[in-house]
């Protein structure tokens, strides 16, 4: 059952008050762009105040007006085992004691490497970065670097962080250049990114066609969470792939979200496609900075200080993230997986009866064990479909269920996450929120 006070109105748009969230709020709008360090947690989307958390254990977060939230977010994914699980939180304790930073190699390093190599089989060497935005960044720098080429092909609704080059994603249609998405990109920063529609081989064929001999990689989520959860058509990774291999360009699957989450080996390890190169990030760091680029040998063998191609960093590989990235990985064995598939089986069966008996138009799409809700009549197969649902009952949705104590990702453009340690009575509190949110989802009108 919710612990939230029941006499709370959860008809009303923002009907709670956070007073210490909102106190904290101001002081950071003062000092920090906006009060946040990250877009997404500012609220914008759905309204109101955002919630400064303050501790997290398993399943729930705790935030700074002593209210508990069953966490569905996970930190964006990273806390895939739940929050200050005592093996990964023991192994950082212990890191820690040894010293912080070495700037010198060492065996933390090498051990998360070989946890990942051996999970992944096209997975052949990695380079470790402290974000995803840098794993991205270098792996279209390796692979403009191996094929000599200057073409990039990404998918609209696919993010790859905040990558100059990969923040244009102009439309949908017919192959475009793509203008860059935010003032600071060029547009020669963003002239050689080529932005197709998801799920469409046939405009991939067509740039390859318009563009012989000039595009270096084709970059694409392995299965995008970034727009919603909109997973590749049977195929399409496969046809990305071949599209790659006929052209002379490399197929980069970006697993930042997908890594050592919807399976022991990702993506990778569901659809059995071999990338060129991949990208990692959240699951491997267990919470800390740690994300990683890797695949075939060959290419890796043109970085620095091997080949030519310059990459490096000062805190990459750092001891106390890859012991954290290592404890969490060791932890997520089978049973971890088959767990988590059935946390997450059981919440998405619960999130359509909801909305289902509310008569709510809506499409719960998955990908292993991360779902999303699109408040629309029609499957989601692009970006284009997923602009096209009805956000403002999600923005209902989401002040309902946070109200009863349930902590979704605040935008309808997002994934869900789960993990091993959601158990019976978070299970619970969702169930228990689900009846009232799908009413005010029902219910919401457009502003
Ligand atoms: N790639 C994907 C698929 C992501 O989901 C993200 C972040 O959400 C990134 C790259 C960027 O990772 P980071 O936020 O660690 O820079």
């Amino acid at each position: 059952m919710s612990e939230l006070p029941s006499e709370v109105p959860i008809e009303r748009p923002y009907p709670y008050e956070a007073p210490a969230s909102q106190a904290l709020f101001d002081r950071a709008a003062a000092v920090t762009p906006g009060g946040v360090n990250s877009p997404v947690r500012a609220f914008r989307a759905v309204g109101g105040t955002p919630r400064f958390m303050v501790s997290g254990t398993g399943p729930y977060l705790t935030d700074a007006d002593g209210r508990e939230y069953v966490d569905l977010v996970c930190s964006w994914g990273p806390m895939i085992l739940g929050h200050a699980h005592p093996e990964v939180i023991a192994a950082v304790q212990a890191a820690v004691a040894r010293g912080t930073s070495f700037g010198t190699p060492g065996e933390g390093e090498v051990a998360l490497a070989e946890e990942m190599v051996d999970r992944i089989a096209p997975l052949e060497q990695v380079r470790l970065v402290s974000s995803g935005t840098e794993a991205t960044m270098s792996a279209i720098r390796l692979a403009r670097g191996f094929t000599g080429r200057t073409k990039v092909i990404k998918f609209a609704g696919c993010y790859h962080g905040h990558v100059d080059a990969l923040l244009a994603a102009a439309g949908s249609g017919v192959a475009t250049f793509a203008l860059p998405d935010t003032p600071g990109v060029t547009g020669a920063q963003a002239a050689d990114t080529i932005v197709l529609p998801y799920n469409d081989l046939e405009s991939v064929h067509a740039a390859f066609h318009a563009h012989p001999g000039e595009i270096a990689c084709v970059i694409t989520e392995a299965s995008p969470g970034n727009m919603g959860v909109v997973p590749p058509q049977p195929g399409f990774n496969q046809g990305l792939k071949d599209a790659c291999a006929k052209n002379g360009a490399l197929y980069i699957s970006d697993e930042v979200m997908t890594g050592f989450r919807t399976s022991r080996a990702g993506w990778f390890g569901i659809d059995g496609v071999a990338p060129d190169l991949m990208t990692f990030g959240k699951v491997m760091g267990g919470g800390f900075p740690a994300a990683a680029f890797g695949g075939r040998a060959d290419v890796m063998a043109h970085l620095a200080p091997a080949g030519p191609v310059y990459q490096a960093g000062t805190l990459s590989g750092n001891p106390v993230a890859t012991a954290a990235g290592l404890a969490q990985l060791r932890l997520l064995d089978d049973a971890a997986y088959e767990k988590i598939d059935a946390v997450s089986a059981r919440i998405q069966a619960l999130v359509t009866e909801a909305l289902t008996k509310e008569g709510v138009a809506h499409r719960l799409q998955t990908a292993s064990n991360m779902f999303s809700v699109f408040f629309t009549g029609r499957d989601v197969r692009n970006y284009e479909d997923a602009r096209r649902q009805e956000s403002f009952r999600f923005n209902a949705f989401f002040h309902s269920m946070l109200a009863s104590g349930v902590y979704l990702p605040p935008s309808s453009f997002e994934s869900w996450f789960v993990s091993t340690a959601h158990d019976e009575r978070a299970i619970e509190r969702i169930a228990d929120a689900l009846p009232a949110a799908a009413r005010a989802a029902a219910e919401a009108t457009a502003a």
